[in-house]
């Protein structure tokens, strides 16, 4: 809205719908939500109750704890300490989110009615508002989790995923990461096709009591930090089919870290290399069966495609944020930036785009059993729409967008590896054809009709 005289801007107030709305009869007034609040609140509102704890306590934690860190975590990645922010967030729970209370920390109602990455969704958005890389030190833990949790083997999840959230959520966090990247093989160990043709070197030997395991993996996000990994191998004189995931735990002779990356964005998270050297690995620390490592990986990527979709969320989330506040302050002429219809527009547009991502992101895990086409959406479309947000929003701040201070730039640094990471979007858009492909894209709905 412009500013206009005072006697017309009291006109307009009482034409609003939200005022006008009492001339209404009373079951016309029901069907019309007048509260005044802002899209988290009434966002917020929607949410099962479990979540929406989570999400209030989410973003009391960001704004606490990370926004305070996030300017010196991302420029000194190498040499900030981001161990005591990994202990407050375990304590507080962050950590141990995948399972329901009592074995974690999240509410058994809301588990059972929606996706486990539910509440990580909702808890990486506030994160990811205000700084990309503290807010993937943090998640990429539960990417190192999952493979544990989706094997689906109770030995596993007993003897190694229990006693680590126990421990972790004392206090004493194990830090956990996940390893398929390798260097000749990136997108080829997300996408079916590409899997046929991976050049795979990580290799597991069967020698007594274990596997002795040769290779590296690169770009593993928490990898230097990590207390364990749970890494996928080929078994030797096999392939992409005998595919193994096995929990790599640091200090283990022969495994060390190599390069540490300097990325453009999420900085604060490290993405280094991983380096196997006859590492030997007792039998025990097979996660799930022999051979079950490709469809554990690819359902773990199902599972954290809308993590990362939210976290995509989240960066434009905090980048339209600070650009609202800048068109709150800014003057322009006579008036304040907001006050002008086109930077409405602008606002309004990104307020549609933001809205969007996170319908279909909660959609995409809003049922118990995830459904792969729906996560590739959801990560696609909230990674392109944060990048679109992200640059919206530095182009209305112009040079304030363009320095440090507020922000709005490392956001923006950051939303760009969300089209890249956990698949690029454009192997994203093949796991929807994948899925769909049956039943849709190779049938018929004409079939039988004139
Ligand atoms: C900062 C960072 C953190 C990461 N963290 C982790 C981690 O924690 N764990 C882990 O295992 N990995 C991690 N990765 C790896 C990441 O998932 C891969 O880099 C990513 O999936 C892309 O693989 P690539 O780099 O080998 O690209 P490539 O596979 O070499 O792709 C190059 C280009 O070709 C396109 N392309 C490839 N195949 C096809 C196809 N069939 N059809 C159409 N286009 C195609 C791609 O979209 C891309 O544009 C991380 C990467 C980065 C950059």
């Amino acid at each position: 809205m412009s500013m206009p005289d005072a006697g017309i801007a009291a006109r307009i107030e009482s034409l609003k719908v939200r005022n006008s709305v009492q001339n209404l009869d009373f079951f016309g007034r029901l069907l019309m939500d007048n509260r005044e609040m802002t899209i988290w609140e009434h966002d917020t509102n929607l949410l099962p109750f479990g979540a929406r704890v989570w999400r209030r306590r989410a973003r009391a934690f960001a704004r606490e704890h990370i926004r305070p860190c996030a300017a010196a975590a991302d420029i000194s990645p190498h040499e900030y300490d981001t161990r005591p922010i990994i202990i407050k967030a375990s304590r507080q729970g962050f950590q141990t989110i995948l399972l329901a209370m009592p074995l974690g920390t999240a509410f058994p109602g809301s588990y059972f009615l929606k996706s486990a990455s539910f509440q990580a969704a909702v808890i990486a958005e506030e994160f990811a508002a205000e700084c990309g890389g503290l807010a993937l030190l943090l998640m990429a833990h539960h990417l190192g989790c999952a493979p544990l949790l989706m094997s689906g083997h109770i030995p596993t999840f007993f003897r190694h995923l229990l006693p680590l959230y126990a421990k972790t959520f004392l206090g004493r966090p194990s830090v956990m990461a996940f390893a398929i990247t390798e260097p000749g093989a990136g997108s080829d160990v997300e996408e079916t096709e590409g899997g046929a043709f991976a050049q795979l070197v990580t290799t597991a030997k069967k020698v007594p009591g274990g596997y002795s395991i040769n290779g590296r993996k690169c770009f593993i996000s928490d990898g230097a930090i990590a207390d364990k990994v749970t890494l996928f191998a080929k078994l030797e004189g096999e392939g992409l089919e005998s595919w193994t995931c096995f929990l790599i735990e640091k200090g283990m002779p022969g495994y060390s870290i190599g390069r540490r990356e300097h990325k453009l964005g999420q900085r604060a998270a490290d993405a280094a290399e991983l380096i196997l050297e006859d590492v030997f690995v007792p039998d025990r620390n097979i996660v799930g069966r022999l051979r079950s490592g490709w469809p554990n990986n690819r359902n773990v990527l199902n599972y954290s495609r809308p993590v990362v979709g939210a976290m995509a969320l989240g960066h434009a989330r905090g980048a339209f944020e600070r650009a609202l506040e800048f068109c709150r302050k800014t003057m322009l002429g006579p008036k304040r930036l907001i006050d002008y219809q086109d930077i409405q527009i602008e606002l309004s547009d990104m307020i549609v785009k933001l809205w969007s991502a996170r319908a279909l992101i909660w959609h995409s895990c809003s049922q118990f059993r995830c459904y792969q086409s729906a996560s590739a959406a959801a990560k696609v479309a909230a990674s392109d729409i944060a990048f679109h947000v992200c640059t919206k929003a530095l182009e209305i701040m112009g040079d304030h967008g363009y320095v440090h201070d507020n922000g709005a730039e490392r956001l923006w640094r950051d939303s760009r590896l969300t089209q890249i990471y956990e698949g690029t979007n454009q192997i994203n858009r093949l796991a929807i054809i994948e899925h769909q492909w049956d039943a849709e894209l190779t049938r018929s709905a004409f079939a039988g009709t004139v």
